[in-house]
């Protein structure tokens, strides 16, 4: 089996929800819990112009503008993640993007009711993990 060491850093925002529901500490403490390293956080309150450009790629979807919305409707934290092949596993520990198909065990199938709201963003690419730290972390 190939199971070579890669160490990557990736992007995670906290949603709105999962603010409000006050499940930062839980959340994070599943990623430190995993061995992976928090390098950058912040908490911030999307302006309609950052949030545009985060989720350009849904740009004309029937969900667009519930998703802007929603993602500037109360703060964020934003952070780095940085850890053995962080993009692929954290990815697969915030689970399925509908809450309903989530599996119990990942963070939205743990917490999450339904879409917009599924608590949790992880990058899902190298070239998304790192245009969305430069648009967060990059411009401070
Ligand atoms: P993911 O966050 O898993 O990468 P997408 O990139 O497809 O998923 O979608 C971005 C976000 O848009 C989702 O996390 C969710 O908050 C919202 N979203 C996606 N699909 C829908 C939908 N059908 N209705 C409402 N909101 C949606
Ligand atoms: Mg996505």
């Amino acid at each position: 089996m190939r199971c070579e060491d890669e160490i990557q850093q990736t992007f995670v925002a906290l949603k709105p929800d999962a603010v409000e529901r006050k499940l930062i500490g839980r959340i994070i403490q599943r990623f430190e819990d995993r061995g992976f390293n928090i390098i950058e956080i912040k908490m911030l309150k999307l302006s309609k112009e950052l949030a545009e450009e985060y989720y350009s790629e849904h740009k004309g979807k029937e969900f667009y503008e519930r998703l802007i919305t929603f993602m500037t409707s109360g703060k964020i934290v934003a952070m780095v993640i940085e850890g053995e092949r962080a993009i692929n596993t954290v990815r697969k520990m915030i689970g399925n993007t509908c809450p309903y198909d989530a599996f119990p065990g990942t963070i939205r199938g743990d917490f999450g009711l339904y879409l917009p709201k599924n608590i949790i963003h992880a990058s899902d690419s190298i070239d998304g993990a790192k245009k969305e730290i430069e648009l967060f972390f990059d411009s401070k």
